[in-house]
């Protein structure tokens, strides 16, 4: 199953793979829907992503970039790097805006892309496990503020220091010393 995504924060592919920092970075954001990236499972050599024109059937040989070389390294940019461009030249020719636009994306995003193609193939959901993390960090402070809020507040007793105990902060009336018992 192909896996469709667009270049963009809130996106659920990108959010799974990028963190909310990598996210941050991305410039330009995709615009439109003419287009979306597309990553294949599977036998993939390489991590490359490729360029799926809206409305065009083509099923195989889409228009792909490769973004590592054998070894790991991450290419340059190069538009000369995409393979089967006939596809959005010919096949499905996209429009000259809509291309001017999918060229800014990628050379603008092309190290996310790389590294989120990357964690795609290792299955590496950076994304994903921040939003996690953050949930947990988020779900603690709330217990704690839970539990700071229904602890009895307290006060040192009048009687210190000659009794170390504390008495209760009620709104209405009084307390005993939990030491001395003393109404207070
Ligand atoms: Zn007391």
């Amino acid at each position: 199953m192909p896996t469709l995504f667009k270049m963009q924060l809130a996106d659920p592919i990108v959010a799974r793979y990028l963190t909310l920092g990598e996210r941050g970075r991305i410039q330009p954001a995709q615009a439109g829907d003419s287009w979306d990236f597309e990553f294949h499972g599977g036998h993939e050599t390489g991590t490359p992503f490729y360029i799926r024109p809206r409305n065009c059937g083509v099923s195989r040989n889409l228009t792909k970039f490769d973004t590592r070389t054998r070894d790991g390294a991450v290419l340059n940019y190069s538009a000369d790097r995409m393979v089967n461009q006939d596809v959005i030249e010919r096949t499905c020719k996209m429009g000259a805006g809509d291309k001017a636009h999918m060229y800014a994306v990628v050379q603008g995003n092309w190290n996310l892309l790389a590294e989120i193609s990357r964690r795609f193939r290792d299955g590496d959901r950076q994304g994903e496990v921040e939003q996690a993390q953050l949930a947990a960090q988020a779900a603690a402070a709330a217990a704690a503020a839970a539990a700071a809020a229904a602890a009895p507040q307290t006060r040192p007793c009048r009687n210190a220091p000659a009794c170390p105990g504390n008495v209760r902060i009620v709104r209405q009336g009084l307390a005993p010393c939990d030491t001395c018992y003393q109404y207070q």
